[in-house]
């Protein structure tokens, strides 16, 4: 292995290892909460799809309560409009 190689592995593994779902913080987290509740809501893989959001959900208990507001609000407006 070249020294070029080596270093960009080592780079790709240190990201690897240095993220953290908490590192995805509740802001960036918010934004993508409507995305990720309306996946959730039409039956999507939301946890393959949003993986980062998913996991800060199961780390944040404030975004989680967040989401499933949103979830449930969503599933509420889905079932008196059927498609
Ligand atoms: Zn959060």
């Amino acid at each position: 292995m070249t020294e070029i190689q080596s270093d960009s592995l080592r780079k790709l593994l240190h990201r690897i290892l240095t993220t953290r779902p908490e590192e995805l913080g509740c802001e960036t987290c918010c934004e993508e909460l409507g995305l990720l509740a309306e996946l959730e809501s039409r039956g999507e893989d939301a946890a393959s799809l949003l993986p980062l959001v998913r996991l800060h959900l199961e780390n944040c208990q404030s975004c989680n309560e967040e989401y499933s507001a949103l979830l449930t609000a969503l599933k509420e407006a889905q079932s008196t409009n059927p498609l």
